[in-house]
């Protein structure tokens, strides 16, 4: 029997944050094979400009 309800896992607490752009301030969502794989280069779907964060994260956007 598989425990679905069981509590969040904390490395994906941990690697999924809100993210914003530091260039123009958008919020950052990662989509697609992004929002499955944490990195380090973000690109702004807004400005076009791709930003760093120091550790591996995914972009998700407030929930
Ligand atoms: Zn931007
Ligand atoms: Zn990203």
């Amino acid at each position: 029997m598989k425990k679905r309800r069981s509590a969040i896992h904390r490395k994906d607490v941990d690697v999924k944050i809100n993210l914003y752009c530091p260039d123009c301030g958008t919020l950052h969502i990662d989509r697609g094979w992004y929002a499955l794989k944490p990195h380090r280069w973000h690109l702004c779907y807004n400005c076009r400009k791709k930003f760093w964060v120091s550790k591996l994260t995914i972009g998700v956007g407030k929930f």
